[in-house]
């Protein structure tokens, strides 16, 4: 049974599958299925919210839980030394396309500029 049209969700479910690298209580960890770098993973809180904004004020806990999972993954990945980009996209001009909140921690290459132009 399909519980949720948002497809995080689905993969918090269990109903889609992910590969996940890494889970605690309220935040699960999981390759990105297009990934853009050696490492790209993305860091959601299992609890739906829109996106970072939104997440930020109805559960600042739950928004720090997150960023805590990022940095375990950034270890867990062997980027935490070398460095690595946490961009949480958001709307439409920050491009962002699944309303589920979620970071994407990207590592292994240097990520260039932070805009294109
Ligand atoms: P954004 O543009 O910030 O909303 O990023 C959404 C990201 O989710 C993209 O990088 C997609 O490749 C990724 N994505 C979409 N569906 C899945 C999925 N089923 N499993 C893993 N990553 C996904
Ligand atoms: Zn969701």
């Amino acid at each position: 049974m399909v519980t949720s049209d948002c497809v995080f969700c689905r993969i918090v479910a269990g109903e889609t599958p992910a590969t996940v690298v890494h889970e605690t209580a309220t935040t699960l960890a999981f390759r990105d299925i297009h990934p853009q770098a050696p490492v790209h993973v993305l860091v959601i809180p299992k609890a739906h919210h829109a996106d970072v904004a939104a997440l930020a004020v109805a559960d600042p806990g739950l928004a720090g839980d997150v960023l805590a999972t990022a940095a375990a993954v950034a270890a867990a990945e062997g980027v935490a030394a070398s460095g690595f980009r946490l961009v949480f996209n958001t709307g439409a001009d920050g491009g962002q396309d699944v309303f589920h909140a979620h970071g994407h921690v990207l590592g292994g290459v240097r990520t260039g500029p932070m805009v294109a132009r």
